[in-house]
């Protein structure tokens, strides 16, 4: 018999329950204990949706983040809260928010980890973690309340309850020394803690043990690959027994090195690493089970469940009762339930399936090899019907589209001239000051905006009168860009409620769920648009808007979008053709915007890629990969237009060293850029690297409610001027400023104009 189990399950809510509650809370309009009784009520009944599973996971809910929880555990508490005598939970929403504002907290979903605990990525996944801090003195001890409590109610509930902990290596690989002293050097004296939990368990009368060791995905040296073989030496006496879950990609060179270790059983991500799967059969011993996910955790299409069974009977005929099957990873990162979706169109939805459906479809998969194909008939030739709709529906396939997709040669992301010949042609066009003043793209979004745009979709406000609302704000930017003295304007982006939905909602092959939200970093979620098919642009999608804001100033007006590579990274994609094969198209319908742009005179266009970062793979070796095919996704979106028109690109991260050459390579005239945070320390990337064409290094930190004095913005202009010359430098803020308020925007701005005069003056 095939075992099935999970690895995790979204803990936000079908309907956003703990993140309504938690904000409720965080407001001081319900009690700890109002809050205490939504996470308990969730875990039953997330639970009770997995009751037909033979084994289920517990201690996967965090009110904030599994991470920090697991930080709680070990008693790895950073140095602030140590001694902070209140309530553990309390505690934890310290380390995670720290006394930040509530709208720094709204911006870290775009812009990368910025709230007051230091957060970042997990893995690949655009789920954020609060980062366990060390330092050479760090010392662990025992907290097994949370743990305890939660198997306690899965008992109760009486469904078979498998803890999931991150494992040890992994733990210390997610971390941060704040000394930078040796993570590793830790390991001695965290064994001990982890050997007591498992003995905690075992007395508790748990028999099997997830631990989550998902490093083994990425590439190790020498010193971390031991560490794991310590780790499980170390571990290896316990009265548990341990599933070992590797997630998000191939496990290569450290197939072998899992495989041996003294563990009880290893899960592989089928999904990104199908090839592991045949080859850790092999490889592990008899006493140990293999468990095969074979469900995207991940992604919101249905399941192949044939032509999956098709590989995983084999397998479980050599395995028999060794063969565990789950989802790839945790289903943390999919939407809970397709049922709510009433108003998606029919068709497409029948190609779906959230967590909930996977559930559905990892019971079918266990039938059909316990018990036979017949058994399951039914559930079977229904999912093969779904699945050949998919594949032969004229919607997701677009012959225009892929014929244009064949014509795409190198010409086409190349410019006509090289950049000095483009920038002399440019100047004398735009005809700006040195130290040129721009802004990001957003203006704040006002009550009024958000209301305008609720009423709009709803019904309530008719299409004209919602176009004057509009344009009277565009109005309002421009007159306040050009009371500041601004060189280069925006229309402020009133109209778009989010720089990917916007577009994706103007272009064919893309759809949109109601209740498809997913846990970005504590209570915070978001709603990725769902790229289904191939992408077309029936018409332009920004022109108007910034034909209109044109009009309004002599000023240049910097047309606005989203670059391919970001819509594609911030949609759940198609997992029929490659991802590079979605952003070529993407990229191609870009550029008809762009052309569009400059065809109706826009002179500068700015094609923001914000997550284009994001995107990398975990592995090293694979980043060329797709440096290559991002970057020229952009190129093709970019590149089309005359020498006079002048291409800017926005990023907002502080990590630049690693991937600056490729963002040359993207040949934008200009692009923009996070640094004021780290007081231009970004800027050290041009010391090894000279960025050839013009660079503005954000002086203005937009997640802060801070007003940047015009002293601050001279010292880190002349700053980064001591690395680029002051001729390819622009003077501009951090990010858009749609989250902050036009009280602290304008002040700030002011004092960037101020600066940026100064600058000039003191040439
Ligand atoms: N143009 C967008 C804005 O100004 C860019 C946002 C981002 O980079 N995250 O809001
Ligand atoms: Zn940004």
């Amino acid at each position: 018999m095939a075992t099935t189990h999970n690895l995790g399950f979204p803990r936000i809510g079908a309907n956003r329950e703990l993140k309504f509650a938690l904000e409720k809370y965080w407001k001081k309009e319900s009690s700890r204990d109002e809050l205490k009784a939504v996470g308990a009520h969730l875990r039953e009944r997330h639970w009770k949706h997995q009751s037909r599973l033979d084994l289920v996971a517990a201690g996967d809910f965090a009110f904030y983040d599994q991470v920090l929880d697991m930080s709680f555990t070990l008693g790895n508490l950073p140095e602030r809260v140590r001694g902070f005598h209140g309530d553990a939970l309390d505690n934890a929403f310290r380390v995670a928010r720290g006394g930040s504002s509530e709208s720094a907290e709204e911006h870290a979903a775009c812009c990368e980890g910025v709230a007051a605990g230091e957060m970042t990525k997990w893995f690949d996944t655009n789920y954020h973690y609060i980062v366990p801090e060390f330092d050479a003195a760090t010392q662990f001890t025992l907290d097994t309340s949370r743990l305890v409590e939660q198997l306690g109610e899965a008992r109760a509930l009486g469904v078979n309850a498998k803890p999931v902990i991150i494992g040890p290596v992994t733990y210390l690989w997610l971390g941060k020394a704040k000394d930078d002293s040796d993570k590793l050097a830790l390991l001695p004296r965290l064994l001990p803690v982890y050997a007591a939990l498992l003995d905690h368990f075992a007395a508790l009368g748990i028999e099997w043990v997830q631990i989550d060791e998902p490093a083994l995905v990425t590439e190790l040296d020498t010193q971390w690959r031991d560490a794991f073989v310590t780790a499980y030496d170390a571990l290896s006496q316990r009265r548990v027994r341990l599933l070992l879950a590797t997630y998000f990609g191939q496990l290569q060179e450290n197939l072998d090195l899992a495989c041996k270790l003294p563990i009880d059983g290893l899960h592989i991500d089928a999904i990104n690493a199908r090839d592991d799967v045949g080859a850790a059969a092999k490889l592990l011993p008899d006493s140990s089970v293999l468990s095969v996910g074979a469900i995207n955790g991940r992604n919101i299409w249905k399941t192949d469940l044939n032509a999956t069974l098709d590989w995983l009977e084999p397998l479980h005929a050599s395995l028999g009762d060794r063969l565990w099957i789950a989802p790839s990873c945790s289903l943390l990162h999919t939407p809970v339930d397709l049922a709510s979706e009433m108003k998606l169109d029919a068709e497409i939805r029948s190609w779906l399936a959230f967590a909930l459906q996977k559930l559905d479809e990892l019971d079918v998969l266990a039938r059909a090899l316990n018990d036979g194909r017949a058994s399951v008939a039914d559930a079977l030739a229904c999912n093969a019907a779904a699945i050949a709709s998919r594949r032969a529906s004229s919607r997701v396939h677009n012959p225009a589209v892929k014929e244009a997709l064949t014509k795409i040669d190198a010409t086409l992301g190349q410019r006509a001239s090289a950049y000095e010949t483009r920038a002399q042609k440019q100047a004398a066009m735009l005809a700006l000051p040195a130290y040129p003043t721009t802004t990001i793209g957003s203006f704040p979004q006002t009550n009024e905006i958000r209301h305008a745009r609720r009423q709009f979709r709803s019904g309530q406000l008719d299409a004209t009168t919602y176009r004057a609302a509009m344009e009277r704000e565009i109005t309002r930017a421009v007159k306040e860009q050009e009371a500041l003295g601004l060189d280069v304007l925006v229309h402020g982006e009133a109209e778009r409620n989010d720089m990917v939905e916007y577009f994706g909602e103007r272009l064919d092959g893309y759809a949109f769920s109601e209740f498809g939200w997913v846990q970005s970093y504590g209570s915070r979620c978001v709603k990725p648009p769902i790229l289904f098919g191939d992408i077309s642009r029936p018409k332009p999608m920004t022109v108007e808007w910034t034909r209109y804001a044109q009009a309004q100033t002599r000023k240049p007006m910097k047309g606005m979008l989203t670059g391919p590579v970001t819509i594609l990274n911030w949609s759940f994609v198609r997992d029929d053709q490659p991802r590079s094969e979605s952003c070529r198209q993407l990229a191609l319908a870009i550029r008809a915007e762009v052309l569009d742009l400059e065809e109706a005179g826009v002179r500068v266009i700015q094609i923001d890629e914000a997550a284009l970062r994001e995107g990398l793979p975990l592995r090293r070796a694979q980043w060329d990969g797709y440096l290559r095919w991002a970057v020229e996704a952009f190129r093709i979106a970019a590149n089309g237009v005359r020498d006079e028109t002048q291409i800017h690109t926005h990023m907002c991260y502080s990590e630049f060293n690693d991937i600056i050459a490729s963002i040359a390579v993207m040949d934008a005239d200009v692009i923009t850029i996070e640094t004021s945070r780290s007081n231009m320390e970004l800027l050290e990337a041009f010391d090894h690297f000279k960025y050839p064409n013009q660079i503005g290094p954000g002086v203005y930190d937009i997640h802060s409610p801070n007003i940047p004095s015009e002293a601050q913005i001279v010292a880190l202009m002349t700053k980064a001027a001591e690395r680029i010359p002051r001729e390819r430098l622009w003077v501009n803020p951090d990010c858009g400023l749609k989250t902050r308020q036009w009280d602290e925007v304008i002040p700030a701005l002011r004092n960037m104009v101020a600066a940026a005069h100064t600058l000039r003056a003191s040439a």
